[in-house]
């Protein structure tokens, strides 16, 4: 069943300088359980999708579309209703989440907050959930007692995950959730957010800019560039052989012209993701692809469906298909050019 439906989800920042679309039409769909991996460079609008979700974004910005969260409208909702949702229905686990733990209250009082303010439990069962909460972040119980200072910055994310989890939500949403700790920690934590959804049939967006951590962490893969999805599919079919000349380059993988064996990363593109203020005509990428053709510079582009073989390029083979990409190599192919 369908947890979490976005229809043509755009956001536009209002500034004294002008307009600036961060997020364009974005439509996702996200099954119960289902992990979905949102990859892009900085600035291709990750953090502002997410934060869309449990509408978390300043004033200034204007979002339209739909975010439909087991079918109720969250742009649309009473600040009552969102409040209700908020930790109880969706949490946030957000960059950096472990710098925003108050210095100086105790670790079990601020897993609490969540059970409090939902009036889902209060004084010794608290304490009692709270107790089972570190444990399944892989901490003692004891550590409730404990304060920020006394954990190390991998045990301080466990603990944000923890008060994510709390109130038995249906949808956390992470953005960069392991990107200030290190490698190590990094894996841990991930298999961590992994198997708790697994076990908890929870629903997950994560937010990165590293596609081989969420091709390792995700069932399916959406790549973001210039505010609009570019690319999506079942990760490991994005993530080996991604259709988008951008999706490609952050899979580290783009065979350059020529050299078929050379593999590039993102910044081997060269140039910068472009202003949103400013965004190139036609295709967003066009400036930057290696493969674009004349065209690319005045066509828009939109996503089409990733044909397997050149046997299944069919209107059947379309409507099945579950990888899509925008770009003109994917929607007109080769021989037809
Ligand atoms: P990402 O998470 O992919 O790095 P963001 O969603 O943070 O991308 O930013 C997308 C675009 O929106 C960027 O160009 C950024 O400068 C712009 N932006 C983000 N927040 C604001 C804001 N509060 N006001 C104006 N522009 C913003």
């Amino acid at each position: 069943m369908t947890l979490l439906e976005l229809r043509d989800v755009a956001v536009t920042y209002r500034s004294a300088t002008g307009d600036v679309p961060a997020v364009r039409g974005v439509s996702l769909a996200l099954a119960e359980g289902e992990a979905l991996g949102v990859a892009g460079e900085s600035g291709s609008g990750k953090s502002t999708l997410a934060m869309s979700l449990l509408r978390l974004l300043p004033r200034d910005a204007l979002v339209s579309g739909e975010i439909l969260l087991d079918g109720e409208d969250v742009l649309t909702m009473s600040w009552g209703r969102l409040r209700a949702v908020r930790w109880a229905s969706a949490s946030l686990v957000f960059q950096g989440a472990q710098h925003a733990l108050n210095p100086v209250r105790r670790i079990g009082e601020q897993i609490a907050e969540p059970l409090r303010v939902h009036g889902m439990a209060t004084g010794a069962a608290a304490r009692r959930r709270t107790a089972e909460l570190l444990e399944q972040v892989g901490l003692p119980a004891w550590r409730a007692r404990g304060y920020p200072h006394e954990l190390s910055g991998g045990q301080r994310q466990r603990v944000m995950i923890a008060m994510a989890l709390a109130c038995s939500p249906r949808l956390i949403v992470a953005d960069e959730p392991t990107t200030a700790l290190d490698v190590m920690i990094q894996a841990q934590v991930l298999s961590l957010i992994r198997s708790l959804i697994a076990e908890h049939g929870i629903g997950l967006i994560m937010i990165s800019h590293d596609l081989s951590v969420l091709a390792a962490t995700c069932d399916r893969l959406a790549v973001m560039y210039a505010g609009r999805v570019v690319e999506s599919g079942p990760s490991r079919e994005v993530f080996r052989d991604a259709r988008h000349p951008y999706g490609r380059a952050l899979a580290g993988a783009f065979p350059t012209v020529g050299d078929p064996a050379s593999r590039m990363a993102p910044s081997g593109l060269g140039g910068d993701p472009p202003d949103p203020a400013h965004l190139p005509t036609g295709c967003s990428f066009h400036p930057r692809c290696p493969v674009s053709l004349v065209s690319c510079a005045s066509e828009p582009v939109e996503l089409w469906p990733v044909s397997r073989t050149g046997a299944d390029r069919t209107e059947t083979g379309r409507a099945g298909a579950s990888h899509t990409a925008a770009c003109v190599h994917v929607r007109v192919p080769e021989e037809t050019r």
